[in-house]
């Protein structure tokens, strides 16, 4: 791997990088292959990395985490996904959008029983936001919590749900008023797995073994005290966390794009057509340059916007989008590049260029699509235009 240094990562970042890539070869390199091959869910490699405090690196070491600041998580995610982008997702679900989620806006019980043990591996957990009827347009959910006596009972389905099939816990937004209300009436419950929850796989292209899968409640019941934040702020909660979510995705495709300039790199050194080293090419030299120009583009709006999280600046969600939309636009452009390079090696089902393109795909729809960041880049910029 090309390691480049960067103005924004402190010795730390780097000594942090280090000790990622050490465990990432030790723990998640050997099985990479079969996660993605036998659709294999990597139970054992998450306690590791949670034992470790690379799971939810975000969170202080008094809960299981390792005291990084969210650019450091990002370097985290990064470094992972050069060996597994399925991992790079896995580690963002429990990190970012389960542990943090429980951490910020969670009760004192949530924050002392459940965050140390998610951070740690002990426990699995899983975001619940999209539903059949809707991912984009998440403020129409129809997943329903309806108050019964002094208790909440939820019933409903939810779809795409990351680790849905092995969680412990769930962190489930439900419609706790009128389908007008939209945003307004979604409030977040804490979910423990349960007879009243069917969860049933989902086959994916990319990103497999990640326990894809449909969920559905029926008459699973919950207290007052399983509310995550406050009632009817479950929107606000999903967004925060949507908007973490998307510094960890493009960090998964930044580790991704990587990963496929190397292997690139190792094809065009070693083959050889019409009596000559492909890298002895003048076009292949220009990919490749363009490949380097494009990654250190990329490369920089994703430090600059996971900085800006961690600096509280200003607007830092439009920037979260802008990172999100471009990162993938430019990182589906390395990797096309980098399987041309390599020829029929490329689509082999064997490679890992090819698994690499797959899980790529995947970014352009998770956390929002491209879409979804063009509507949040332009609400933003809007305010300026008067
Ligand atoms: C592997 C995988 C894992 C996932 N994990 C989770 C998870 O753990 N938890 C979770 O809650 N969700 C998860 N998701 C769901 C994901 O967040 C949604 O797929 C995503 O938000 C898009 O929603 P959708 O698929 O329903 O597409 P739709 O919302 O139906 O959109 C379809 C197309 O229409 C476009 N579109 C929609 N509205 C507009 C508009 N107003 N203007 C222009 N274009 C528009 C979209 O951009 C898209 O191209 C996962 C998805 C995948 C593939």
């Amino acid at each position: 791997m090309i390691s480049v240094k960067h103005p924004l990562l402190t010795k730390d970042h780097e000594r942090f990088m280090e000790l990622v890539d050490e465990l990432s070869k030790r723990f998640i390199e050997p099985v990479a292959d079969k996660i993605d091959r036998e659709n294999y869910y990597p139970r054992e490699v998450i306690r590791e990395l949670g034992e470790n405090g690379i799971l939810a690196p975000v969170m202080p070491r008094e809960y299981g985490g390792y005291g990084m600041d969210i650019l450091g998580t990002a370097l985290s995610i990064e470094v992972i996904s050069r060996y597994s982008g399925s991992m790079g997702i896995l580690t963002e679900v429990q990190g970012f959008l389960v542990t943090d989620a429980f951490y910020t806006y969670g009760n004192k019980q949530m924050r002392e029983e459940l965050v140390p043990k998610l951070a740690r591996g002990e426990l699995i957990g899983s975001f619940a936001l999209s539903e059949p009827c809707c991912g984009s347009d998440a403020a129409a959910i129809e997943t329903r919590a309806e108050r019964r006596g002094g208790e909440w009972v939820i019933n409903g389905k939810k779809m795409w749900i990351t680790q849905g099939l092995y969680a412990d816990v769930y962190i489930v937004f439900t419609r706790t008023g009128p389908k007008e209300a939209r945003h307004k009436a979604v409030t977040a419950f804490l979910l423990r797995r349960n007879k009243c929850i069917e969860a049933s796989p989902i086959y994916v292209m990319g990103i497999r073994g990640t326990g894809t899968s449909e969920l559905t409640f029926n008459d699973c019941v919950v207290g007052d005290d399983d509310i995550v934040g406050k009632p009817n702020e479950g929107f606000r909660i999903a967004m925060e966390a949507l908007n973490l979510g998307r510094i960890a995705v493009v960090s998964v495709t930044l580790g991704l794009a990587e990963a496929a300039l190397t292997e690139a790199l190792g094809w065009v050194k070693n083959r050889r057509a019409f009596n000559q080293q492909l890298s002895d090419l003048e076009w292949v030299q220009f990919q490749l340059a363009d490949i380097m120009a494009y990654m250190e583009t990329m490369r920089s709006i994703v430090y600059d916007a996971a900085s800006r999280f961690d600096r509280k600046y200003e607007d830092y969600y439009a920037f979260a989008s802008i990172a999100k939309l471009t990162s993938v636009l430019i990182g589906m452009d390395i990797i096309r590049r980098a399987v041309q390079l390599t020829g029929a090696y490329g689509v082999w089902s064997n490679s890992k260029l090819n698994r690499i393109y797959r899980d790529a795909k995947l970014m352009e729809i998770g956390e929002g699509t491209n879409e979804v960041q063009r509507m949040v880049i332009y609400k933003w910029l809007s305010k300026y235009l008067g």
